[in-house]
């Protein structure tokens, strides 16, 4: 008899999409606990550890039960539990749209294909540069979404140049995002203005709304 799968879940909870193309549509949010990197601005560290651990049968049903459409397996990084990947498949399954946010840290060509891969690209701000997959690059689709965290101008600057130098905005659509309370929203975008850069620059919705905490 095959065991059951598992994952050790964070939080579970409804709310509003704060980030990416899906911004402000109601979502549940299915955190998975642990991650590998350390990113200096990281506002999720509280699942790092603890959460418990369900089986996917739960786990689907938690989800049925505020019968929303749109779903997002989030972290911690979610890729770093394997069973993340049935879990996937499974809401695929369901008839769910699903999306999924990743460091950039790990593989992603074992996640099922109709899910939209939201991926970070850990830029020197995030301390966490050296962790970056960059084979990464060549599994996106255009249903997926790349995602810079920017610090600083510095930041800034290094993420336009690498924009440029690997064509990425070929390969999916493109999400600059400031740093929470650390680089201000308005210079982002007097630069992104400034530069004519075909990205989407965007503030977190749900820090708005909710401010630094959990989000919701
Ligand atoms: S990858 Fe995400 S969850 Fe992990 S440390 Fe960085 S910001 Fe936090």
């Amino acid at each position: 008899m095959s065991r059951p799968i598992t994952l050790r879940i964070n939080e579970i909870f409804f709310s509003i999409q704060g980030e990416t193309s899906r911004i402000g549509l109601p979502t549940v949010f299915i955190r998975l606990t642990g991650c590998p990197l350390r990113c200096g601005y990281c506002d999720s560290e509280y699942a790092f550890y603890g959460g418990n651990t369900q089986n996917l049968t739960d786990i689907l049903q938690q989800v049925a039960s505020y019968g929303a459409h749109y779903i997002t397996v989030t972290g911690g990084e979610p890729l770093a539990q394997k069973r993340c990947l049935d879990l996937l498949a499974a809401l695929c399954d369901a008839g769910y749209s699903v999306s999924l946010e990743t460091s950039g840290a790990l593989a992603i060509d074992a996640v099922d294909p109709r899910v939209s891969r939201i991926m970070d690209i850990k830029t020197p701000g995030s301390g966490e540069l050296a962790k970056m997959r960059w084979e990464n690059l060549d599994d996106l689709r255009s249903t997926d979404e790349l995602k810079f965290v920017l610090v600083d101008e510095a930041d800034y600057v290094w993420a336009k140049t690498l924009l440029q130098e690997k064509n990425l905005t070929q390969r999916c659509p493109v999400v600059f995002s400031p740093v929470w309370e650390t680089l201000p929203p308005r210079d982002l975008a007097n630069w992104v203005v400034r530069d004519v850069l075909p990205v989407r620059m965007q503030v977190q919705l749900h820090k708005i709304l909710w401010g630094d905490g959990p989000g919701r």
